[in-house]
């Protein structure tokens, strides 16, 4: 089992800000930003990749529902913020499970690097 689904299982300690039926987001391990919270499906999707059309729409719109009320509670919805999908070995995946990091709190820098 991969660790986010530890996560959701329980089997892993995080400190979740949000969590619903499907959806579960946490602060990352390892910020890179004052606000660095984790938004992820409870399913198992490995990547962007896996996502199946019809079958994950209600699941995909509510990740995005999800940031967009997570960055209003943590104060950084007019300051701004970041959501970040990375997909695969080019973009420095390092958990197989479809995540989002939302990102704030500090002016950002470059988008790639
Ligand atoms: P990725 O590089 O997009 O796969 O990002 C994975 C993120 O998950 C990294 O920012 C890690 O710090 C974070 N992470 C890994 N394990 C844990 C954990 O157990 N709790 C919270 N965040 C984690």
């Amino acid at each position: 089992m991969c660790i986010f689904c530890k996560i959701v299982q329980g089997e892993v300690p995080s400190r979740k800000v949000y969590e619903s039926e499907q959806v579960v987001a946490f602060h990352d391990i390892t910020p890179q930003a004052p606000v660095h919270i984790i938004i992820i499906p409870k399913k198992h999707i490995v990547t962007m990749n896996e996502v199946e059309t019809g079958t994950d729409d209600a699941v995909i719109a509510e990740l995005f529902a999800a940031a967009r009320k997570i960055a209003q509670e943590l104060g950084i919805a007019e300051s701004g913020y970041r959501l970040v999908n990375n997909c695969n070995e080019d973009s420095g995946m390092e958990v197989s499970h479809l995540h989002f990091h939302l990102l704030g709190g500090r002016k950002l820098g470059s988008i790639v690097s």
